[in-house]
C-alpha cells in the first residue's frame, strides 16, 4: 500500500489534527453515566435562539432544493443590522468556512501568515494547509496588561514583503484575553495596506455593549480590514454551521469565486436570519453568562487559582499542575472541560460558562478536583 501521508502536500503532512471538546454521547458510552453537562466547546447553554428554531420548523418539506446560494434573505438582513452593503457580507458554513476561504485566497506557498501564540487553533491549520508559512508571535506573559494575549508590537516587526494576512481573534479563544479599542486601531493603522487583518469577533456578544470592541465600525477607514462573526455562540446555532464576514467588497468578491456555491445550508440560512433580531435571547444569554463567569471566578479566588479575565463566554484556569488530572476528576463527575495541552497550555483547563445550576455542580467539585 502506498504511503499516503507521504503523498499529502507537504503543509498538511505537518498539521496536527482540530481537537474538539468531547461530545456528551462519547462520554456516556465510555463511562455509562448520564446527567452529564458539557462545558467544552463554548456552547449557548440555554440552547438555540428561540426565534431561530420557530423559522426553521416549517422549511422541513422544502429540504429537496438547493438553498439559496447568494443567501439573499441573510445578507440583507445582516447589511441592515451592521449598515453595510450586501456587496460586502460573506456567509460562510460557520465562520471557520470564511477563515479558510481567506486563507485560500490570498495565500500560496510563497507567502506567510501571522497569529498569535495562543489564539484559535483553526488558524495555523488554515495556513499550513495551503503550504504557507505560519509565522506564531509569542503571546504576552501573564502579568502583562493583557494576560496571554496578542503582542501587537511583535506582529507589526514579524510583517514582511510575503505576508498577506494577520489573524486576530479579540476576544480571543482559547485564553478569553482581549485587545482595547485603542491598542487594535493603533495596530490595523500600523498595519501594510496590502496586508489584510482578519479580526475574528466570534465572542463579541458577551461583551457589554458600552465596552464592545466592534471592528466592522472601521471598514470604512481599513479596506484591508475583515471583521468576522458567528452563529454559533451567543446566538446558540452552532450545530447549523453559519458564520460570516464584513469586508471591503473586492474582498467579498475575491471569496465569492472560491466558496463552494452552496455552502450555508437551507436550514441555518432560515435560523440565522430570523435569529439575528432575537435581541431578548441576546441579553438572557449576556446575563446568565455574567452570573456563571463571576461564580467561576469567584470560586478561583477562593481557592487561590489564577485565570485569564475573560470577555467571551469561557474562562481558562492555570492550575499551575499538569491539567489532566482535574480533567478527568470532572469527566468522572460528569462534567466535559477543555484541555489546552495542544496549544502548549498543559496546567489549563478551558471551561465554558454554563448556567447557575452547572456552575454551581462545578464549583462544588473543583476544591477536590486540584487537591
Ligand atoms: C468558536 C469560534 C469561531 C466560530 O466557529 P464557527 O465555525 O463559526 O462555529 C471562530 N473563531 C473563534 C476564535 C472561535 O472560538
Amino acid at each position: 500500500m502506498s504511503d499516503f501521508k507521504a503523498l499529502a502536500v507537504p503543509g498538511v503532512q505537518k498539521l496536527k489534527p482540530y481537537i474538539p471538546g468531547k461530545p456528551i454521547s462519547e462520554l456516556e458510552r465510555e463511562l455509562g453515566i448520564d446527567n452529564i453537562i458539557k462545558l467544552a466547546s463554548n456552547e449557548n447553554p440555554l440552547g438555540p435562539s428561540p426565534q431561530g428554531m420557530a423559522a426553521i420548523e416549517k422549511l422541513l418539506p422544502e429540504l429537496a432544493l438547493y438553498p439559496d446560494g447568494n443567501g439573499f434573505d441573510l445578507k440583507k438582513a445582516l447589511a441592515e443590522k451592521h449598515g453595510v452593503g450586501m456587496e460586502q457580507i460573506t456567509l460562510g458554513n460557520g465562520s471557520n468556512d470564511v477563515l479558510v476561504l481567506l486563507a485560500e485566497a490570498f495565500l500560496s506557498a510563497a507567502h506567510n501568515a501571522i497569529y498569535s501564540q495562543y489564539s484559535f487553533a483553526v488558524y495555523p491549520i488554515a495556513i499550513q494547509a495551503i503550504g504557507a508559512t505560519h509565522k506564531m508571535i509569542p503571546a504576552l506573559g501573564w502579568d502583562s496588561e493583557s494576560p496571554l494575549g496578542c503582542d501587537l508590537d511583535a506582529m507589526v516587526a514579524a510583517i514582511d514583503e510575503q505576508t498577506r494576512l494577520i489573524f486576530i481573534a479579540n476576544p480571543n479563544n482559547p485564553t478569553g484575553s482581549f485587545l482595547s479599542k485603542q491598542a487594535l486601531y493603533q495596530f490595523i493603522r500600523q498595519v501594510p495596506e496590502d496586508v489584510i487583518v482578519v479580526l475574528d469577533e466570534a465572542y463579541l456578544e458577551y461583551s457589554p455593549e458600552a465596552e464592545r470592541v466592534d471592528g466592522s465600525l472601521w471598514l470604512k477607514e481599513f479596506p484591508n480590514l475583515v471583521v468576522t462573526r458567528t452563529f454559533s455562540k451567543a446566538y446558540g446555532l452552532a450545530g447549523l454551521r453559519v458564520g460570516y464576514s464584513l469586508s471591503h467588497p473586492d474582498i467579498a468578491n475575491v471569496l465569492n469565486r472560491i466558496r463552494q456555491p452552496f455552502n450555508v445550508n437551507s436550514l441555518a440560512l432560515k435560523a440565522a436570519e430570523a435569529a439575528i433580531n432575537d435581541n431578548d435571547f441576546i441579553r438572557q444569554s449576556m446575563a446568565v453568562n455574567s452570573h456563571g463567569l463571576t461564580l467561576l471566578t469567584d470560586c478561583c479566588d477562593d481557592l487561590n487559582l489564577r485565570y485569564v479575565p475573560s470577555k467571551g463566554n469561557f474562562l481558562l484556569i492555570d492550575f499551575q499542575q499538569d491539567a489532566m488530572p482535574i480533567y478527568e476528576h470532572l469527566l468522572h463527575n460528569g462534567i466535559i472541560t477543555r484541555p489546552v495541552a495542544n496549544y502548549g497550555l498543559s496546567d489549563s483547563l478551558r471551561i465554558t460558562i454554563g448556567t447557575e445550576a452547572q456552575m454551581q455542580r462545578l464549583t462544588k467539585l473543583l476544591p477536590a478536583a486540584c487537591r
